[in-house]
């Protein structure tokens, strides 16, 4: 990675001062509670690592939609709570209040070891990224760390405008990892390297097969994605989820592609998702006109396996089928497994979007993969090839 991280800054730079910390403490809350503390964990070496070195961690992170003011509901309270039990030798002084010198007050005290800040999606002019709030934001902090790989595609005041007033501005550890894993598939991928795309849509991920065709050795192709190319290749499909206006180009990557796109053999239908003792499985050239497509079919899923098997590198984005739903869960659980037995035998298996990273999680299968992202959208726009704002922000390696 081109962009300094924590681990570049001498003990002279640190010891002793404020990092202040944009975090993805963007977490599931229920009852007041959190419901799954995935992306906490996700930041404590991070944390850890500055406590190490003497140095005291201010924390920043958004939590849902609020829209430039306080509700209640969206309060990081009881993620200082959760952050508390997970630090068990320190204190977590929780900052309610938005007022940004009360604030840099809390900062200043040498007890405060640990401080997070309110919400900062709370804060007007955190979304538009407002200067005069990145300059008051960056006086909270003698350093700025950016941890936030989840929130790096937004350039907002916590993400982006601070890292122009507060220098030294480097990459957390998480951030770190996140950029090594996906830049590596990305730039330098030990082949074979196999991408494996499904979810809902072909037009939320045109972006990623444009970028990873001409990497991939094998490009497997299912989910819904895989209907709309079904219909590319003129085949019926039923009541099952096509992207009509994409069919066009789905032709064209068919032709493109040629034996690298994977398509799934089989299908698993049903007439609705109301009615999935009805599933069977059928040859995608047989898909009832009055069912629809759910999961890729057993012969698909052991197909995509094999060709996992033999890979060094993998690169998984989007569920299989309706995951969500037995039994169209049997697609993604076997390529998930397959991904899984890949990393026991030495490749680099690498998990991109929300859906896909729930469905390993559920799984229990998180430990078996090399990496799992923490960010759903941005790690799509980074396969995409775009620049993340809050990357691109901080300090480039000297
Ligand atoms: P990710 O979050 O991993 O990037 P997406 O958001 O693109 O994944 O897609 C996930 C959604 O795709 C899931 O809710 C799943 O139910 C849906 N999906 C997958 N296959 C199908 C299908 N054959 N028909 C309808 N929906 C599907
Ligand atoms: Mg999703």
């Amino acid at each position: 990675m081109n962009k300094q991280t924590i681990n570049d800054l001498s003990d002279a730079q640190v010891r002793g001062k404020r990092a202040l910390v944009r975090v993805d403490f963007n977490v599931p809350l229920e009852h007041g509670r959190v419901a799954d503390d995935t992306r906490i964990r996700a930041a404590l070496p991070t944390i850890r690592a500055l406590l190490d070195r003497g140095v005291r961690v201010i924390l920043l992170s958004h939590l849902g939609r609020p829209k430039g003011k306080p509700e209640p509901k969206y309060s990081l309270e009881p993620v200082a709570a959760r952050l508390d039990e997970l630090l068990p030798n320190e204190h977590v002084v929780f900052v309610e209040s938005t007022d940004t010198d009360e604030a840099i007050k809390a900062t200043h005290d040498p007890a405060n070891r640990v401080v997070l800040l309110e919400n900062t999606r709370f804060l007007g002019g955190e979304e538009t990224n407002d200067e005069r709030l990145a300059r008051g934001l960056a006086e909270l902090g003698d350093f700025y760390v950016n941890d936030a790989f989840g929130s790096a595609h937004r350039a907002h005041a916590s993400t982006e405008g601070v890292a122009r007033y507060l220098q030294p501005a480097v990459a957390g550890l998480l951030m770190q990892k996140e950029l090594d894993y996906l830049g590596r598939a990305l730039e330098n991928p030990h082949h074979p390297f196999v991408a494996v795309l499904g979810g809902a849509k072909i037009s939320g991920k045109i972006d990623v097969i444009e970028q990873l065709l001409p990497k991939v050795d094998h490009l497997v192709i299912g989910g819904a994605m895989a209907c709309t190319f079904f219909k590319a290749m003129g085949l019926e499909t039923g009541k099952s989820l096509v992207e009509s206006d994409r069919v066009d180009m789905a032709k064209e990557l068919l032709a493109r592609g040629g034996d690298k796109l994977v398509l799934p053999t089989d299908a698993t239908v049903a007439p609705s998702l109301d009615a999935p003792q009805s599933a069977q499985a059928v040859p995608r050239d047989a898909i009832p006109a009055d069912q629809a497509m759910f999961d890729v079919g057993p012969k698909s899923a052991a197909e995509f396996a094999r060709i996992i098997s033999g890979a060094k590198t993998v690169l998984w984005n989007g569920p299989m089928g309706v995951f969500e739903t037995k039994p169209f869960d049997a697609g993604t659980r076997a390529v998930a497994e397959a991904l899984a037995a890949a990393t026991g035998k030495d490749a680099t298996t690498i998990v991109g979007g929300g859906d896909s990273a729930a469905a390993v999680a559920d799984l229990g299968l998180e430990d078996k993969m090399s990496h799992v992202s923490t960010g759903g959208g941005a790690s799509l726009e980074f396969l995409e090839g775009k620049v993340l704002p809050g990357v691109a922000a901080l300090d480039d390696k000297r």
